[in-house]
């Protein structure tokens, strides 16, 4: 079944069964472990004003000038799909006003960037993110990582490496800047040609260039940290030390940069080996973003969903185990009891049971093959005899064994409630 010209734009996929069931499964751990952390989900319009998002990711960055879905509403509004999560729900904080001040939230759904499409890169994702309000700490920030990496630990995904780097604040920044560019200037003949083009106004992207050439200057210039204040410096030993303290390793990575403009201090990433090139499981930091006037400081990360699948199925985890199963199928053998069966499904899915069954009048050999097809550890099946007498042919799937049972004694082992 194709549905033509109807399928879905490229880069955007439909999340269906089986694989929706291991969805709902990550998703479902993150609910239950934020809050042990005392963070509340809040939950922000997919689409916002634009310059919600020019203003606090920067408008020289990648994703503002390159990735963005943006036009013109009806009312003539210029507007975006959110690429990522923090400037909506930055927005909304600024607005829930004071009592919002320190507030510890996260969020989980989609977000769009119009990036080519590659195997872990896709236009519409998904996120899991959180932002903890508050001014810069060392310990505000290892709370943070520590509740992430405790996280994908709950997922049951190993082998994860967290790299941690600095920004800085914004003197470190501009110099880190006029530090690279002098530096990497006697080597702009070894550079590639969009290395060379974003010399003067993008440096750092350089220590990013996959390029060997880039990556052979690179291994010759001084670490960005060289450039910066000891007190930038020392604020990332801090977070390193306490990590350590809450027996999280941290690798110090001096080639780690991250592609949205409003971090300062600590940023990070994780990846994971299991999701190949695009290896980057989640990514971090410390932000201060002033949309109107008021500049607000937090610190918060955002893992891509796909990736987070993609590394729990290279780990071997199978889809199908997460896939809802019904608890028992209900066999019709004739009109009445395929009528008396529906009613018979409702009683029992009134008290918590799942429950299948046919209603279109298939064969019983269709009907046991549906059973089989969804999984179903139990199947009862009536006919008017059984009917007569109150009854159900109890069958084991597993086992091939059937027993007799009255309707009343299969009610009261399969409800829940
Ligand atoms: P970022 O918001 O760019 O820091 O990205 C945070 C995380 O979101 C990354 O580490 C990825 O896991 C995921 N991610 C970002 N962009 C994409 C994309 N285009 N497709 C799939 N996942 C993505």
């Amino acid at each position: 079944m194709s549905s033509g010209g109807f399928s879905p734009l490229q880069g955007m996929s439909d999340i269906a069964p089986p694989e929706v069931g291991l969805w709902q499964r990550v998703e479902s751990v993150a609910r239950s472990l934020f809050p042990l952390y005392g963070f509340e989900e809040i939950r922000t319009p997919i689409l916002e004003r634009t310059p919600v998002f020019t203003r606090a990711i920067g408008e020289g960055t990648d994703v503002v000038q390159k990735e963005m879905y943006t036009f013109d509403d009806r009312g003539g509004r210029q507007v975006s799909l959110r690429p990522e999560g923090t400037a909506g729900v930055i927005r909304a904080l600024c607005e829930l006003g004071p009592d919002f001040a320190e507030a510890r939230v996260f969020y989980i759904g989609p977000m769009f960037r119009a990036e080519r499409p590659q195997a872990g890169r896709k236009r519409q994702f998904h996120q899991i993110g959180v932002e903890a309000l508050g001014a810069p700490s060392p310990a505000a920030d290892a709370e943070c990582i520590a509740m992430q990496m405790h996280l994908v630990e709950q997922w049951g995904l190993g082998g994860a490496v967290l790299h941690v780097h600095t920004r800085g604040v914004a003197a470190d920044q501009a110099a880190v800047r006029a530090g690279l560019i002098e530096a990497v200037r006697p080597h702009l003949g070894a550079l590639c040609e969009e290395c060379r083009r974003r010399h003067e106004t993008h440096p750092l992207r350089i220590l990013d260039c996959k390029n060997p050439g880039c990556r052979a200057v690179v291994d010759t210039l001084p670490p960005v940290m060289s450039f910066m204040a000891p007190e930038s410096r020392a604020y990332l030993d801090e977070v390193v030390a306490r990590l350590g303290a809450l027996g999280v390793p941290a690798q110090v990575d001096p080639r780690l940069i991250r592609g949205l403009d409003y971090y300062e201090h600590t940023i990070w990433e994780i990846t994971h080996a299991a999701l190949g090139a695009q290896d980057a499981l989640a990514g971090g930091g410390r932000y201060r973003i002033d949309l109107d006037g008021r500049a607000v400081e937090g610190v918060g990360f955002a893992m891509g969903v796909e990736r987070v699948i993609m590394a729990l199925m290279g780990a071997g985890v199978k889809v199908e185990d997460y896939r809802g199963r019904p608890d028992l199928w209900l066999v019709a053998v004739g009109d009445r009891a395929r009528e008396e069966n529906l009613a018979l499904a409702q009683q029992l899915r009134r008290r918590g049971a799942a429950v299948g069954l046919d209603t279109s009048g298939r064969s019983v050999k269709a009907q046991m093959r549906a059973a089989n097809r969804r999984g179903a550890p139990w199947v009862a099946v009536r006919g008017d005899d059984e009917l007569a007498a109150g009854r159900c042919q109890l069958k084991d799937m597993a086992a091939g064994a059937e027993q007799s049972v009255t309707v009343g004694e299969l009610i009261a082992r399969f409800a829940k409630a």
